[in-house]
């Protein structure tokens, strides 16, 4: 007796991530069950977005998508840095108000989020958070965590707090030295700003210790810890932020709040290589976003920037982006295959013994695309995974009409697109309805033609479908099938 065998869908792996904290894999487990609570660095708006933003966003894109499909709420926020040096810099030499350039630059920076599908909940910036900036800063003088220089300045008092150096792993004080331009009216070389007093000429707030404006590590304590509560998930940036940044995020937002750890899981993007070079302004090698946009198309950058781990470097190179283009075109077409076969086909009765393999080894990659992304978001390896996926559906569902088999490929496929979001879903319209059936029926007679060995008509009906982007391809033992391939 014949029995159906079980066809079901594999138990997911638990989720794994490496912590910069401590350096080691941790099994992820979220403070609060159910839910993520997710802090990034964002940008400082005071020139145009590059690759570099948009691969440490994108990866945390990713990040985010990934937990959303395995069952978590995650809020995610991510700040916009609209004061600093770099803005103030930047205004004095092009004679304009700062605050056009934050205008402008943020501007650039949402586009560029728009058009890589990157969705952040929430979006705080500095200028809108002074007065938080202030209180915070009062509670760490207050606590004896910080001291009022004579400038009016705002130092933190690095000595005051035990565990500096244990995210970046330098444990020594000499190590830690930084913002050496005020050197002088610092109590020690490692101690950093909190408030910066005011110059002439520059923008200011006024605070208790005088008029000036927040230093750039508090901002992202105080507007994490607004939107995400005093201990929270997920902290992610980019590698070279790890020193000094998140050492002094954490420093002072432990000895804020006085509750260990403040981020569970320190999570850092690789750098990005420009063939084979680090991207730095002094190298004059920065690519901007829109520029390679214009080239690629944005989806194409997207499936390139998740084609490499995110702690793993990843090379800007006309190779890579080549083949990060093909393999879009790849995932679409199996992803318009898979459809069109559902649409067209109707489920057969007992599952035959070919198609049953072909279900089971998607199955099998199903198995293989999640062990990857549970494997701290190894979105390489998923992608890896699809892309073997798109060889069976080619090999196997597509000529055979499989019909169970190209159901269960599809929710495959949709979950990968959950997290990469790389698919160009185009609706079907009723003239596209009509114009499917259309072709079927050409194709069809030219199935006939070949059949009575009419080989000359049938070309030429080949011929003239391919001019109009119809591409037709034949199978062994006479199945045709259909695509529509523009450039
Ligand atoms: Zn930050």
């Amino acid at each position: 007796m014949f029995t159906s065998p079980v066809l079901e869908w594999p138990s997911l792996p638990r989720i794994r991530v490496r912590n910069t904290l401590g350096n080691r894999v941790e099994y992820f487990e979220p403070l609060e069950p159910g839910i993520v609570r997710m802090y990034t660095c964002g940008p400082t708006v005071y020139d145009y977005s590059h690759l570099g933003h948009a691969r440490t966003y994108i990866a945390f894109d990713a990040i985010k998508r990934y937990l959303v499909l395995r069952g978590y709420d995650v809020i995610h926020v991510q700040n916009i840095t609209d004061i600093d040096d770099k803005i103030i810099n930047k205004a004095r030499e092009s004679g304009r108000d700062w605050r056009e350039i934050t205008e402008l630059y943020s501007n650039d920076y949402f586009e560029m989020l728009k058009k890589l599908r990157i969705h952040i909940d929430i979006h705080p910036r500095v200028t809108e958070h002074i007065n938080d900036i202030i209180e915070f800063i009062q509670g760490l003088i207050d606590k004896g965590y910080a001291y009022i220089a004579p400038s009016g300045s705002v130092y933190f008092d690095v000595d005051k707090y035990e565990g500096y150096g244990e995210l970046s792993g330098r444990f020594s004080p000499e190590e830690w030295r930084q913002e050496e331009d005020v050197l002088r009216e610092k109590k020690h070389p490692y101690d950093f700003a909190l408030w910066k007093a005011w110059k002439p000429g520059e923008p200011y707030w006024e605070a208790p210790w005088g008029r000036g404006r927040p230093g750039w590590h508090i901002e992202c304590s105080v507007m994490s810890s607004k939107y995400l509560g005093p201990q929270f998930d997920i902290h992610g940036g980019g590698q070279d932020l790890v020193f000094p940044h998140h050492e002094n995020e954490r420093a002072q937002s432990e000895a804020f709040f006085g509750k260990k750890p403040w981020v569970k899981y320190w999570l850092h993007t690789g750098y990005l290589l420009i063939s084979g070079e680090k991207m730095s302004k002094s190298l004059g090698n920065i690519v901007i976003f829109r520029e390679a946009e214009k080239k690629w198309g944005a989806l194409t950058l997207r499936l390139w920037l998740l084609s490499a781990h995110y702690r793993a470097q990843l090379d800007y190179n006309e190779e890579s982006l080549i083949q990060a283009r093909n393999n879009l075109r790849r995932i679409n077409s199996a992803y318009e295959d898979l459809t069109k076969i559902l649409r067209e086909s109707s489920p057969g009765g007992r599952l035959g013994e070919k198609e049953l393999r072909t279900v089971q080894e998607v199955l099998q990659l199903y198995t293989d695309f999640h062990n990857a992304m549970s494997n701290d978001f190894n979105t390489a390896e998923a992608l890896a995974a699809i892309l073997r996926l798109t060889r069976i559906i080619n090999r196997d569902i597509v000529p055979n009409e499989y019909y169970t088999a190209a159901s269960f490929a599809l929710r495959l496929l949709k979950e990968f697109n959950t997290v990469f979001d790389v698919i160009e879903e185009k609706p079907v319209t009723r003239a596209d309805a009509e114009l499917e059936q259309l072709i079927n029926i050409i194709v069809k007679v030219r199935s006939d033609l070949r059949a009575r060995r009419d080989y000359q008509l049938a070309d030429w009906i080949r011929a003239e479908l391919s001019r109009l982007g119809i591409k037709l391809y034949d199978y062994p033992g006479g199945k045709t099938v259909w695509r529509i391939e523009r450039e």
